[in-house]
């Protein structure tokens, strides 16, 4: 794309996220707000929301809130309040009265029937349907009789977005019609509402899925009639599954919350996820806040959809987990646990968050890896733990609790000398050991590692755990 689109350095970029509250934030959606973020903070520029809650059916309270708070846990902060488009109404209709005014719109008594039939003739005769209002050169209707308004559209010539993700785009203006803009309800309908909203919102950049660059030609149809400025577009191809298709639940694709509160990924994590989805810099796969915004342009941006893989973002989360702080691990991963969790446990959560962070892909790892601590003797064995414990183990865990138990300093290398020295006398090797250790240290055949299990139970919680394993005879 050329770069000649890009805004000089410094000037006043404005942009925005506007989201239908139809539904929760879902991964498009958190793209979307992200890309406008991005390149409105690269440019020093403003980042505006506005709610886009003119389908009173399906707009809804908690799906305004999901988007709110998803954006507020990206981190993606918008300038000044957002703005409601419902409420602003009256301003659309206004502008549609202005248009009557100048002449670039008219009232159209057409009926459902006249339409209708317009349409079947079109079809009869295999022709794409436009609409053809005899009103269009008539200003004597009844106006106390129910109407709409509609755009007077150009006919003749072309439309062209100069668009910095998809280049030029034209249309032939007859493929456009003489579209609606306030219903005969007096309602006015999104396109209206979007252009207007978009020029006393002073955006200068519109960037947005590509699913809305037909409408880019009816919006400039109305900015033309207006004697706006023209924004610049923008259209960023949609998201595909690993597979292909188009992006759907069945991709792991959900709404932001569900990947905080069900998959335990952190934010930073989504964030450079969602920022690697049709943007790229180089090789460049973990990219921080920071970089994103020093590098964003919008020249980053491929033609091509892009491919959300849960896989990648498994990769990403626990390379941000392990870069994160022990406290703020303890606290995020803490309501993953099974049960309500005291002060001490989530201290003790964070003193385990070393040994932990290294092997979790997300919270719920580090949770499920923090099991063992809070178990409670004698404990319950799951079946892998169990058949660790047959055989040789009893003897070797005698052995391990009584050279434990000599250890006078309870520390990571003198508790690995006293291991190490049982697996010698025993002359087995070191994994023989630690195996029935950590089985009957943890009750399963996964964990940390064995000296940090010790360290983190402490003397008093490992010998009896061990002892426990020692005088029960197995299979009970
Ligand atoms: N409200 C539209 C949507 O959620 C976006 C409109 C726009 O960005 O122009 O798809």
């Amino acid at each position: 794309m050329s770069a000649s689109f890009e805004p000089a350095h410094g000037a006043a970029i404005v942009t925005r996220f506007a989201p239908s509250p139809t539904g929760f934030l879902h991964i498009g959606g958190a793209r979307t707000a992200l890309f406008n973020w991005l390149f409105a903070r690269h440019h020093g520029g403003k980042f505006l929301l506005r709610i886009e809650d003119t389908d009173r059916a399906r707009s809804t309270e908690p799906a305004i809130a999901a988007i709110l708070d998803g954006m507020r846990w990206l981190g993606l902060d918008w300038d000044g309040d957002e703005v409601y488009q419902f409420a602003r109404a009256a301003r659309h209709a206004e502008v549609a009265h202005a248009m009557l005014e100048s002449g670039h719109a008219y009232r159209c008594w057409m009926s459902q029937d006249e339409i209708a039939a317009q349409r079947e003739e079109a079809q009869a005769a295999k022709k794409p349907y436009r609409i053809r209002s005899p009103w269009r050169n008539r200003t004597d209707g009844p106006l106390d009789q129910p109407h709409v308004v509609r755009i007077r559209a150009e006919r003749d010539g072309a439309t062209t977005v100069r668009d910095l993700v998809q280049g030029e785009v034209t249309v032939q203006n007859a493929e456009l019609d003489d579209m609606i803009l306030l219903r005969s309800d007096g309602t006015p309908t999104y396109m209206l509402a979007v252009v207007v909203d978009d020029h006393d919102m002073g955006v200068t950049h519109v960037i947005r899925g590509d699913d809305h660059l037909n409408n880019a030609f009816r919006q400039l149809t109305i900015i033309r009639a207006m004697g706006w400025p023209e924004p610049t577009y923008a259209h960023i191809p949609l998201i595909h599954g690993a597979d292909g298709a188009k992006l759907s639940k069945r991709h792991g694709a959900l709404g932001v919350e569900a990947y905080r509160d069900e998959l335990g990924v952190l934010p930073e994590a989504l964030f450079n996820h969602l920022l690697r989805l049709g943007w790229g810099h180089g090789d460049a796969e973990i990219i921080n806040r920071a970089q994103a915004i020093e590098w964003f342009t919008l020249d980053g941006v491929g033609k091509s959809p892009s491919r959300f893989d849960l896989k990648k973002l498994d990769s990403l989360n626990g390379h941000y987990i392990r870069a994160a702080d022990d406290a703020r691990l303890a606290e995020l991963s803490a309501p993953f646990l099974p049960f309500e969790s005291t002060l001490e446990q989530r201290e003790l959560l964070q003193r385990s968050m070393r040994a932990l962070k290294p092997r979790a892909a997300n919270l719920l790892e580090i949770a499920d890896g923090a099991a063992f601590l809070f178990r409670t003797r004698p404990l319950e064995m799951d079946a892998d733990a169990q058949a660790l414990l047959g055989g040789d183990a009893q003897s070797l865990l005698g052995q391990l609790h009584a050279a434990l138990d000599a250890v006078a300093d309870w520390n990571t290398e003198a508790l690995e000398t006293a291991v190490r020295q049982v697996a010698e006398s025993a002359g087995v090797k070191l994994g023989a050991v630690a195996q029935p250790l950590r089985a009957a240290l943890t009750g399963r055949r996964t964990s940390p590692g064995i000296f940090d299990v010790l360290v983190l139970l402490g003397r008093e919680e490992s010998l009896g755990r061990i002892a426990d394993q020692v005088t029960a005879s197995p299979g009970e």
